[in-house]
């Protein structure tokens, strides 16, 4: 069900929170979406529901990298496998809600299958050997196979929209500064954001209304003042993202879904510096932001016979392959004669995109894009780093530029979900929805697997 079905089942007393949630409690996880599943704690929040926001009655899921307190947050690492949270996140706080587990996710986030995960993959709902998409794979099979009718998650480069493809679900990443990111554990900060999965565009624009605003725990959080309510749309779609290569299966469903949109060509020229761009920038802050891993500060701890032997043997131990790949390359490209070849000309490359979209948006009130270059892959298939990166080609420019953007599903091929991605300008997300909500119910695919 939909957060607004329960919520008007509940008004109806058709049925009451501690039953949905007792239902959702007792659906198997076939698809390891859950890292933790918080019965107990689900249990006694439904058996007395908070009255905090609009969606406090409700039962939903946070990534494992959303602190909630006295429940453990491992961030998919062996590093953290054992902590707990001594505090809430602020979106935890805000919708004060019932929940029902902490899901999967790639190490740090850093991953678009949950394959970096430590401690498991998670499988997608349509198709249990092909990946659910990541980093945020376990909130999008979550919300799919319906084990929550909606879940939080985080959202540096692609995380919500890239699962939420390849899932079928509704997957928003709002605005830099829209909702504080107090309590998420910081992957790369100016590109960081949490936000939503959800079965429906109107779940997204309710949990976006009860998460978003100032908070002075996060100095980048801003209030939005979104009073425009525009009724026709204008929007681009850049030829940098409709190329001879794009899968000709997704560009008929993607034109399928417009058709009837006042949409026009249009182009942002430097795209082919995103994903060299995003790898140098958020490597360089992943490797500053996981210093603190160092079993003194935080996480696991190795004993060696001096504290160097500790500290090298600790940070040998507590990561994975991958976050290990990107703390190197990102020290390295803030080294003192790498910073200006890389990290300096990687931060040029952002302005140069930022200015992109800035010109596109003086003409377009939206842009549109297909979520991903391709269907869900098999579990494995990815073995070399860079095609694994190559998934996040239409996500990663977003978060350089901090706009805001959702991808809704639209069709699929052989059963397998295909997003659509709209863009937004910066704090305008009351437009989005309005247009993300025109495609979705021209195109009523609607995926209610479980
Ligand atoms: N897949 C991208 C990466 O690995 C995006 C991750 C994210 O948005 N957290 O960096």
């Amino acid at each position: 069900m939909t957060i607004k079905e329960i919520s008007d089942g509940i008004k109806k007393k058709k049925f009451s929170s501690l039953e949905i949630t007792k239902t959702y409690l007792d659906k198997e996880d076939k698809f390891d979406a859950f890292i933790t599943r918080t019965r107990e704690l689900a249990l006694s929040q439904a058996n007395n529901p908070a009255k905090t926001s609009l969606i406090s009655n409700i039962p939903f899921a946070a990534k494992d990298n959303i602190l909630v307190k006295g429940i453990k947050n491992t961030c998919g690492s062996k590093s953290l496998k054992d902590y707990i949270a001594p505090y809430n996140a602020t979106c935890i706080e805000k919708i004060d809600g019932i929940l029902l587990g902490k899901t999967n996710l790639d190490e740090f986030a850093m991953g678009s299958s949950t394959e970096s995960s430590f401690f498991f993959t998670t499988k997608n709902p349509h198709d249990s050997e092909r990946v659910a998409g990541g980093s945020s794979g376990g909130s999008a099979a979550a919300v799919a196979a319906d084990l929550a009718p909606y879940a939080l998650a985080s959202d540096t480069g692609g995380s919500i929209r890239l699962p939420a493809s390849f899932c079928g679900v509704v997957g928003f990443k709002p605005t830099y500064g829209a909702v504080s990111r107090f309590g998420l554990a910081a992957f790369a900060s100016s590109l960081d954001q949490i936000g939503s999965l959800t079965k429906t565009v109107e779940d997204a624009e309710t949990v976006f209304e009860v998460i978003s605003g100032k908070d002075k725990k996060d100095s980048t959080s801003r209030d939005i003042k979104d009073t425009s309510k525009k009724k026709r749309f204008k929007v681009g779609l850049p030829k940098e993202y409709f190329t001879s290569e794009l899968d000709y299966e997704i560009r008929k469903i993607i034109e399928k879904a417009i058709n009837g949109l006042d949409a026009e060509k249009t182009s942002l020229p430097n795209t082919k510096y995103a994903l060299p761009a995003y790898y140098i920038i958020s490597t360089a802050e992943a490797s500053a932001n996981l210093a603190r891993y160092d079993g003194i500060k935080y996480g696991l701890k190795t004993e060696g016979d001096n504290y160097l032997t500790s500290y090298l043997k600790t940070r040998a131990e507590s990561f994975g392959k991958e976050v290990k790949r990107r703390i190197m390359l990102g020290t390295f490209s803030l080294s003192s004669g790498y910073y200006d070849a890389y990290y300096h000309k990687a931060q040029q490359a952002r302005e140069e995109i930022k200015k992109d979209f800035e010109k596109v948006f003086s003409q377009f009130d939206f842009i549109i894009t297909p979520t991903s270059p391709s269907v869900a892959f098999k579990i494995g298939e990815k073995k070399d780093p860079i095609s694994m990166y190559l998934s996040d080609i239409f996500t990663v420019s977003v978060n350089l530029a901090g706009l805001p953007a959702i991808s809704i599903p639209v069709g699929d091929i052989n059963n397998l979900p295909v997003g659509l991605q709209i863009i937004g300008k910066p704090f305008q997300e009351k437009n989005l929805f309005s247009l993300a909500k025109i495609i979705e119910k021209d195109v009523k695919y609607f995926s209610s697997h479980s």
